[in-house]
């Protein structure tokens, strides 16, 4: 197995006139990378001698369904995967994370009834998009990356963004900042936004996962509500300007709404640096972007 390539790299981006860090960790590796690469993480370096099979559920195009067949390929595990429901053009021409899935050799199950616990230590159970506790050791370590980078460039202030699906990455990520900063002269503040339900959603997530409220994420939404999955002309648009003007390629189901967010409410007037997390997902892409193509074929013409 080729090695995950951590610390990530950070980078200079310039987008509409004002300067970023990007912190690279779509860079991780090939297959197994952005923030399913650090929530699966504890499930890849440790040991588990007794584990021969996976089971999770969700969506039939997600990126931590795809990212956990990578997983079990690599250790040698089954995987076993609940479907809602599998739409037939998609069975006849498997397409994204859903045909990258079954190459790995992922067996679906439609409308079954997933028995959690069942299977007895043979089976690791893996919440839909991996929220669970065993998250926080990977992202501990991409806590431990960006303090350690925001120290060695002296940046006293720092403001890390990222968009959230259930929230894990930014709650952990910010519980570790916090802790790592707590004796320093450094701040460190995780702000977040979301793209599947509201800020309320949002903030029952974290309390699942965290108690004290101190140590959460600060979380900003658009004016607008956005549907998880829906495709908007704002979104495709800022997505091709971000990728005309940085060169690089962005998430299409949540990165669009990271960047509104971070417009929209202008993170750049909160003082100090911005170090936006780019958290891979890009074979979603393959996916997303024929059916933006199809709706808006006039934006494409245009850039
Ligand atoms: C999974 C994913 C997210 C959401 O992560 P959470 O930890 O569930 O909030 C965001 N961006 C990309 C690209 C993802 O794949």
């Amino acid at each position: 197995m080729q090695k995950l390539a951590i610390p990530s790299p950070v980078e200079r981006i310039r987008f509409e006139g004002r300067e970023y860090f990007l912190k690279r960790d779509d860079r991780i590796h090939p297959d197994f990378s952005g923030n399913k690469a650090r929530k699966f993480y504890h499930w890849l370096e440790g040991e588990f001698p007794d584990i021969r099979k996976v089971v999770s559920y969700g969506s039939v195009q997600s990126n931590a369904m795809y990212s956990l067949s990578v997983l079990a390929k690599m250790r040698g595990w089954e995987f076993a995967y609940f479907v809602d429901h599998i739409p037939t053009w998609l069975r006849k021409n498997p397409i994204g994370n859903y045909r990258a899935a079954l190459e790995n050799g992922t067996v679906f199950y439609e409308k079954t009834d997933i028995k959690k616990g069942k299977g007895g230590k043979e089976v690791l159970f893996v919440e839909e998009g991996g929220r669970q506790p065993e998250a926080e050791e990977g992202i501990r370590l991409l806590a431990r990356e960006i303090v350690e980078w925001q120290e060695r460039n002296g940046i006293e202030v720092l403001t890390v963004f990222l968009p959230s699906g259930t929230g894990t990455t930014a709650l952990y990520l910010q519980k570790n900042c916090s802790l790592l900063t707590a004796h320093s002269s450094l701040t460190t503040k995780v702000v977040t936004t979301p793209c599947v339900g509201d800020a309320r959603y949002l903030r029952r997530q974290f309390a699942m996962l965290e108690s004290d409220e101190k140590l959460w994420p600060t979380v900003l939404d658009t004016r607008k509500k956005y549907h998880f999955g829906k495709l908007y002309r704002e979104f495709y648009r800022l997505w091709l300007e971000l990728y005309r003007q940085t060169g690089v390629e962005f998430d299409l189901l949540y990165d669009p709404k990271g960047w509104l967010t971070l417009f929209e409410k202008k993170m750049w007037e909160s003082g100090g640096e911005i170090l936006y997390l780019h958290q891979g997902g890009l074979k979603g892409n393959e996916s997303m972007l024929p059916r933006y193509r199809r709706k808006y074929p006039e934006l494409d013409n245009e850039f």
